[in-house]
């Protein structure tokens, strides 16, 4: 089947992995003659790629998928896809509760999409699942940016945390080789993009699977070495990478971060809960008192650091008082951001059949106590910023006042500001903070460029 002047339509839902695995596939249709539509009702192609971390994130593919499906009855030369954690999950079964699919694709599968659709315009329905190396990364992806890029280091998990779902769907480590990751962002750096976020599920177990040990017997290759191997990449102004795991996060990461211009002052690092029993059932491998002591060396090293994490709450048993105990981490540390969910059972994690499951009611009901404490503790946080000098990378247009730009500071704090985006699109330009709020900045431009 001819695939010129056909046009695809791709939906990600989940996390900055899925949406780097979207750019991906993004870019091997595109290789493949395909157009991009911005209205899926519009393509001859369409892929979702999906996510599984929580009951609702999986929920929202099957009514995506149920219109489509009704359409491909009308239109039987429109091919469907589903790529991602839901797929990997699934498999056949997905076939069978819509027979209208074409594809089936597991993440790990994401760089084989070419010929997995050579097979479907063969005739065939697939459903590719099975664990296999994953292929280095030759596409060239369809970045939704111009001015920041996602760059996969590490894919899979080998932790066994008894809630989550992605050591199934994603499988095990595999970490991308320094040389392979150093030669895409020095293409990033002469294609002009500004900042790179390395990315990996685990991202401090980046290098455990690369052979090689060093004298003092620790890995040859991890994630402090990556970044003072990618360091002086021509062009690339910023680096950060998430997400970090408390268990495996060193000092010696954490001195390569101060001493490290290019690095921003920002750490993505999930507590999960502020309780040692929780922690312990969750299976994190640490407890509240060395994620604390952790921050504490951040701030020692980076006393401005922005910190953020993620914090699950209503876990099978969790108390009150363990609830509490997350509150009162969350009220110590004072997180800039925290991303929160309740507790969601899912399929094959060992917590899903455990007894005292917790009623929607008292986990919402936390989930709403520990949102109200974020939004007080990040305006707090925030406060600092007020009347200070911060550089600002401008990434796009503020869509709710086109008058304005926006782009984050080196805290990876949103930031909106008077400007013209064609003139100031991918700059770093240092600006006055003049207003705060929990989440963003308002700020006023400096007369003198940044840099
Ligand atoms: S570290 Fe734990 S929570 Fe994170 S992806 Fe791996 S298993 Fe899931």
């Amino acid at each position: 089947m001819t695939t010129s002047n056909r046009r695809y339509h791709i939906t990600t839902f989940g996390c900055q992995m899925n949406k780097a695995d979207s750019e991906r596939m993004a870019g091997i249709l595109e290789d493949m003659g395909f157009e991009w539509s911005e209205d899926p009702n519009n393509a001859d192609l369409i892929l979702y790629n999906t996510c599984t971390i929580r009951d609702n994130a999986e929920q929202k593919v099957y009514s995506y998928l149920g219109r489509q499906a009704k359409r491909k009855q009308e239109q039987p030369n429109l091919t469907l896809v589903v790529a991602g954690c839901v797929a990997q999950q699934e498999g056949e079964a997905l076939l069978r509760r819509v027979p209208e699919l074409d594809l089936v694709m597991g993440p790990q599968h994401a760089n084989r999409l070419e010929d997995l659709l050579e097979q479907v315009f063969g005739g065939s329905q697939v459903v590719a699942t099975e664990p296999i190396n994953i292929v280095e990364d030759i596409t060239k992806p369809r970045r939704d940016s111009t001015v920041t890029a996602w760059v996969n280091v590490i894919y899979g998990c080998n932790e066994r945390c008894t809630y989550c779902v992605v050591p199934n769907v994603r499988g095990v480590e595999q970490s991308r080789t320094p040389e392979a990751i150093r030669s895409e962002i020095e293409q990033l750096g002469r294609l002009g993009y500004q900042e790179v976020t390395l990315l990996g599920q685990n991202i401090d177990a980046y290098g455990r699977d690369l052979p090689g040990v060093t004298p003092e017997g620790r890995h040859q290759h991890t994630l402090t070495d990556l970044l003072y191997y990618v360091h002086d990449v021509p062009g690339i102004e910023r680096i950060r990478f998430a997400t970090s795991h408390p268990r495996y996060f060193t000092e010696r990461l954490i001195q390569a971060c101060a001493e490290l211009p290019k690095v921003c002052e920002h750490f993505h690092i999930p507590f999960q809960s502020g309780d040692n029993e929780v922690l312990k059932r969750m299976s994190r491998g640490y407890t509240h008192e060395k994620y604390r002591r952790i921050i504490a060396m951040i701030r020692q090293y980076m006393p401005d650091a922005s910190i953020s994490a993620d914090a699950i709450v209503g876990f099978p048993g969790e108390t009150e008082a363990q609830f509490e105990n997350t509150l009162q981490l969350l009220e110590d540390i004072g997180f800039d951001h925290l991303n929160t969910a309740a507790y969601s059972p899912r399929p094959g994690t060992p917590a899903a059949v455990w007894d005292q499951q917790l009623s929607e009611e008292v986990k919402s009901d936390r989930l709403q106590r520990l949102n109200h404490l974020v939004e007080a503790k990040a305006l707090e946080r925030s406060q600092r910023y007020l009347n200070r000098i911060e550089e600002v990378l401008v990434e796009d247009q503020n869509l709710k006042d086109p008058s304005q730009v926006m782009g984050r500071t080196r805290g990876n704090r949103l930031t909106f500001f008077d400007g013209n985006i064609a003139e100031l699109k991918g700059q770093l330009v240092r600006v006055k903070v003049i207003g705060v709020r929990a989440f963003s900045l308002t700020a006023e431009r400096l007369a003198v460029p940044c840099c």
